[in-house]
């Protein structure tokens, strides 16, 4: 039986070949599909703006600079991300501090936010801006956090990674209703994929011309906005320090062609996450709570292992892996790695994230993914828990 992944991409017979037509046009680069790709990314979220580029996490680094914070500020986020959603603030010169998860939708926790913001307003230590993760697909609620940034004031940019296509009460994750800028992975193992790539997507103009401006090393071509004479068609003005993080054409045909398959890639992951919810119901297991007016787009189906179940983590790890599913963890906590304890980050700072990962474990779930071998994956969990659990 050949190996079962967490994720994996999907690649039809025609993103093949739309891929090889792009390789016979002008543009390798940047150009007119990248383009077309971020007017349908607009589209479908119903954001006033979109730029693509060459990753998700260059994404995250982008709006982080674009929301120019001053050296020294800080930022929260939550443990249980990939490292990149913390990066990106430190990058920018931030000071980062967590905040626990909710131990039962697994994303930030408003409850702990409103009380750890209610210190920190005595302390003077307010946050300027908090990055959100919709853990696995599972938009996190954007209202509680949106009256509380206009409270508190600070600045909220969604790691959407996991869930392009996910909704939040009628509105696709990326419309930036809710928050200054969005950004989107399109990775491999995303909903959707560019190879590398991602986005992000707001609905201010200002940030915009900062992330069009950041992805292309600090240059405008745009006449209006020159601050010098224009001295002809050679002419551009840089106007900060900035990157090349652009997206090329060949991904974003790829992220066109992909798009095509965007609701049936959804539709077929959020029935694997039904049948798994349905057949493996019964077991000391526990499901990402899915509250109402929320769709999650479903990039990782993660379960948890009951507190009283912990030592069996590892067991059940290297069980599945041993039958060729291969699973993962998602995630360690970030304050826990080498580099963030550096900033004194330790053990018990935040139980809830450091218990879910001593528990949760991602299992395959992709569009993919056939009847058969997700039953096959079911069976192996419940002869697990009827081998090792009396
Ligand atoms: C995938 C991912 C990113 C960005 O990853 P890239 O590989 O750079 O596209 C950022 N945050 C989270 C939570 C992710 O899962």
């Amino acid at each position: 039986m050949k190996n079962l992944k967490y994720s994996t991409q999907t690649i039809s017979k025609k993103d093949i070949a739309n891929v090889s037509k792009v390789l016979k046009s002008e543009f390798l680069t940047q150009g007119p599909k990248t383009i077309e790709f971020e007017n349908k990314i607009k589209l479908l979220v119903k954001s006033k703006y979109a730029l693509a580029t060459n990753s998700g996490s260059s994404a995250l680094l982008l709006a982080c600079k674009a929301l120019s914070l001053k050296s020294g500020d800080l930022f929260w986020t939550v443990p249980n991300s990939f490292v990149a959603t913390a990066n990106c603030g430190i990058l920018c010169g931030l000071k980062i501090d967590f905040v626990d998860i909710d131990p039962d939708t697994w994303n930030i926790s408003i409850d702990n936010l409103e009380k750890k913001l209610k210190k920190a307003k005595k302390r003077k230590k307010l946050p300027k801006l908090i990055i959100v993760v919709h853990l696995g697909g599972l938009p996190a609620n954007p209202l509680r956090l949106k009256n509380l940034s206009k409270k508190y004031k600070f600045k909220i940019v969604e790691d959407a990674s996991h869930s392009f296509g996910g909704k939040y009460y009628y509105n696709r994750v990326g419309c930036s209703k809710w928050s200054d800028i969005t950004v989107f992975s399109f990775h491999p193992v995303k909903i959707i994929t560019t190879g590398e790539g991602g986005c992000c997507t707001t609905n201010q103009k200002k940030y915009y011309e900062k992330l069009k401006i950041l992805a292309n090393n600090g240059i405008t071509k745009e006449t209006k906005n020159f601050k010098f004479k224009n001295l002809g068609p050679w002419y551009y003005e840089q106007h900060s320090i900035g990157y090349n993080f652009r997206m090329n054409d060949i991904q974003s045909t790829l992220g066109i062609s992909q798009l095509k398959n965007l609701y049936s890639f959804l539709k077929k992951r959020n029935k694997i996450a039904k049948i798994y919810r349905n057949y493996l119901k019964n077991l000391p297991i526990k499901f990402q709570k899915i509250e109402k007016n929320i769709y999650s787009s479903y990039h990782l189906f993660i379960i948890k292992l009951d507190v009283k179940h912990k030592y069996l983590h590892r067991k059940f790890f290297n069980y599945l892996r041993s039958k060729n599913i291969f699973v993962n963890l998602h995630y360690l906590p970030i304050h826990l790695q080498p580099f963030y304890r550096k900033f004194g980050f330790k053990k018990n700072q935040f139980p809830v994230a450091e218990e879910y990962g001593k528990t949760a474990i991602s299992i395959p779930i992709y569009p993919n993914l056939k009847r058969k071998e997700q039953f096959k994956i079911i069976n192996l969990i419940k002869s697990f828990f009827n081998k090792y659990v009396k």
